[in-house]
């Protein structure tokens, strides 16, 4: 077989054919810009997908990477990490959690979620059990997490799939609550209060509270997937946090944790945590100190400047100019989200809009063919928010004329 030509076209790529790559080499970056191997310049709109919150070269976390890797990068499990139990205090004060298990990645911060409900229900003495997904969600690539996911497309070819999920249409409560009536082997609901991947699917008000009381009725565990939703994009540190009183089970970060150095985690409640004892999990370079010691860094700067106070503020001062700029075209169906996680719905596929939109500057992602999907750096300004609506009111307009 012939490898393929690279983004470049230079010479054939020898890495696998996984993505459809645009025809751009990235090669540096400075806050909300990104620059071009040909020294173009581009407004970045999705933060290499909710991962850069913090925009890019952050001077203060190359300088702790820069510091940790003349200090000591890893040293295994086998010791106590003191950035690990740093940053899980860290992370248990943002959620209201109890406890930490740091992995590498979203998945796998999925997959220890998934362990703890198995474990959770062989306590009890349920065999066969089951955890309650939702349609069009999604967790993540490793089998276990991309059974759990409801995406086809992700799933195709890739059979058996890992057994023991239930899958119920996402934001609606009766269908989850008659699951849970029906069903005794179900005992974990997972779900994303927004969906991402999904379309920039936010949960109807009302719906986790709804869930937190059919979980607690059932005794299943409330599983709360944060990958994207939480580190304050959504204008709270997380986004269940704009609920009062809510409190889930068990919630797993990633992708804006480690502002691009991998980093995962799976938190839970006390007496969950202690369902996985010593030896039933484990990781060899999850909790290092090079990835706790940034991940610590950037919950320091995002409460030192109020970071989740600024997607909140940017957020709704983008969603507001993006509902003046679009008012009058027809094709928008909706204009969606929370804090700086915000999607549009057009009538039609765009998927060559994110194109046009990198000739003009501005990176953009496309969900579900039919969704634009906006998740800037939470640092970015009002002049910068102005550029994207500019710039994005300009492409739909010529896509979608009259
Ligand atoms: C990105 C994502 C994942 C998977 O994270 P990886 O780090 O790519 O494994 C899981 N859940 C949600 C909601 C995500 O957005």
């Amino acid at each position: 077989m012939e490898a393929s030509e690279t983004t470049t076209g230079k010479q054939p790529s020898r890495l696998f054919d996984t993505y459809v790559r645009m025809p751009v080499s990235l090669v540096k970056g400075e806050g909300p810009w990104l620059f071009d191997d040909q020294g173009h310049r581009y407004l970045d709109a999705l933060s290499g997908i909710a991962v850069c919150s913090l925009g890019h070269a952050h001077p203060r976390l190359a300088a702790v990477i820069a510091d940790q890797a003349a200090t000591l990068l890893h040293t295994a499990n086998i010791v106590h990490i003191p950035q690990q139990e740093a940053l899980a205090d860290a992370l248990c004060d943002i959620s209201g959690l109890d406890r930490a298990f740091i992995a590498n990645s979203g998945a796998e911060a999925i997959e220890c979620a998934l362990k703890l409900a198995r474990r959770h229900a062989h306590i009890r003495g349920i065999e066969q059990p089951a955890v309650l997904v939702a349609s069009d969600s999604f967790h993540g690539r490793t089998i276990a997490a991309l059974s759990a996911s409801g995406n086809s497309a992700i799933q195709a070819g890739f059979g058996p799939l890992v057994e023991g999920f239930v899958r119920v249409p996402f934001g609606d409560l009766d269908a989850a609550t008659r699951a849970l009536n029906d069903n005794r082997q179900i005992v974990a609901v997972l779900v994303e209060p927004i969906q991402g991947e999904g379309g920039v699917r936010p949960a109807p008000a009302g719906y986790l509270a709804g869930l937190r009381a059919a979980c607690d009725q059932h005794q299943a565990l409330l599983m709360l997937d944060e990958i994207q939703t939480g580190m304050g994009r959504t204008g709270r540190w997380f986004a269940f946090q704009h609920e009062d009183g809510l409190l889930p089970d068990v919630l797993t970060v990633a992708k804006a944790l480690g502002n691009g150095v991998p980093i995962g985690a799976c938190l839970a409640v006390e007496n969950v945590a202690g369902l996985l004892s010593v030896g039933s999990h484990g990781t060899t370079f999850g909790g290092n100190p090079l990835a706790c010691r940034v991940g610590l860094e950037v919950i320091r700067i995002m409460r030192e400047q109020n970071i989740p106070g600024r997607a909140a503020r940017l957020g709704q001062y983008l969603i507001e100019r993006l509902e003046h700029a679009l008012a009058e075209v027809p094709a928008v169906v909706d204009i969606r989200g929370r804090g700086l996680m915000i999607g549009i719905e057009l009538t039609e596929p765009v998927a060559e809009l994110k194109d046009q939109a990198m000739d003009q500057g501005l990176i953009i992602n496309i969900t579900r063919g039919n969704i634009i999907r906006l998740l800037p750096p939470l640092i970015i300004d009002e002049t910068q928010a102005d550029t994207i609506v500019e710039t994005l009111a300009r492409l739909i307009k010529k896509q979608f004329p009259g």
